[in-house]
């Protein structure tokens, strides 16, 4: 396994922060992405203009953080880097107004490949197409920059117009604090595949599942709500931490032996490979963009049925009411965004 293992970790001492002297980054979004990159580009001492609408409550937000805002529009027309941290929905219409200001030799950069990939959006082709996407929210991108840290990251290159693309992604990573914990290269395509596969069934989709059904089927068979919670739930956190700290045999080691030898020999019977490899095929064939794509058209109404299902199932009363009663309810919450 090791002499197959080479991909390449980017440090601080792979980029060239004078790719990015005299440029000017427009950082368009300034929510959970777009706070982080901006305030840490000009933390590194790098010109940034944040572009928001003139009605958007963010615009507040960016000035009192000490950064210049323009319309995303004007942010882009003096910026050689336009960075759309714009939700991905969005930015096919921003995208529209600011096109006309991509100037031969500038670059538009992403934190995801989704509107490039699946041809969302089609930047001519004299500007590079860039894309660096920390792997964590913006607010630990920007705690632990302040703290001198980082978040690894992604970069990847769509297109390369002036040669450049490359350094100047990984010039940016360095200057957002990834380089300081380790950048690796990717594609637009593998990324965007690899980023839905997970979401859908494994990380968001997959555990959200398999915790619903494991409290289903304890409830349905007469044990208590509370229990059921407790176990099926609660202690995910004790075995997520124990795998994200050691892996697989860290967790195992730490268990009980009778719960690894249960786990080991009953755990693959609950993953249905087949569906797995179904859920990859819609991803690869763009069939999951083009139903969230004209779902998005329609104005979400799946969307908003299954979000209230999930709203309204008997495990989200249960939790809020064992959080209320123990005490790790309130101090494991993630802090509201600061409004100072
Ligand atoms: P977000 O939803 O937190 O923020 C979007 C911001 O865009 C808003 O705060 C607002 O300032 C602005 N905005 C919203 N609607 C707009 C509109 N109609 N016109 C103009 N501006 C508008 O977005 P995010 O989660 O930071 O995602 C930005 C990009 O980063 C996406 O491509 C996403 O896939 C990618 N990404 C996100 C994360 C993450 O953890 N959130 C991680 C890696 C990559
Ligand atoms: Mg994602």
């Amino acid at each position: 396994m090791t002499d197959e293992f080479t991909t390449t970790v980017y440090t601080d001492s792979d980029a060239e922060s004078a790719q990015l002297a005299n440029k000017t980054v427009a950082v368009l979004g300034y929510g959970s992405q777009g706070h982080a990159h901006a305030q840490n580009l000009d933390d590194s001492g790098v010109d940034v203009v944040v572009g928001l609408r003139p009605s958007s409550r963010s615009r507040e937000h960016a000035k009192d953080d000490g950064l210049r805002v323009a319309t995303p529009a004007d942010a882009a027309a003096e910026a050689d880097i336009v960075v759309m941290l714009v939700p991905d929905t969005v930015q096919p219409s921003v995208y529209e107004t600011v096109a006309p200001e991509l100037d031969p030799g500038d670059t538009l950069q992403f934190a995801h490949g989704f509107n490039v990939h699946y041809g969302q959006i089609e930047p001519p082709e004299d500007v590079n197409v860039t894309m660096v996407a920390p792997k964590g929210p913006g607010h630990l991108v920007r705690r632990t920059y302040e703290r001198g840290e980082g978040t690894p990251g992604l970069f990847a290159v769509y297109q390369d117009a002036t040669g450049e693309a490359s350094a100047q992604a990984l010039a940016y990573a360095q200057a957002i604090g990834c380089t300081r914990a380790g950048v690796i290269e990717t594609t637009f395509r593998e990324e965007t595949e690899t980023d839905l596969f997970g979401e859908q069934a494994v990380l968001c989709g997959g555990v959200t599942d398999l915790v619903k059904a494991g409290y289903e089927t304890l409830v349905d068979a007469g044990y208590s709500p509370e229990m059921a919670y407790f176990e099926c739930l609660n202690e995910l956190k004790l075995i997520v931490d124990l795998l994200y700290e050691g892996g697989h045999m860290e967790m195992w080691n730490s268990v009980s032996d009778t719960a690894e030898y249960g786990g080991l020999t009953r755990g693959e019977d609950v993953v249905d490979r087949e569906a797995m490899e179904a859920i990859l095929d819609g991803v690869q064939s763009g069939e999951f963009a083009r139903e969230w794509i004209s779902e998005n058209q329609a104005n979400r109404p799946a969307y908003k049925q299954y979000r209230h299902a999930e709203q309204n199932h008997e495990i989200e009363e249960v939790g809020d009411r064992l959080r209320e009663l123990f005490a790790w309810g309130e101090e494991s919450k993630e802090p509201a965004p600061a409004d100072d």
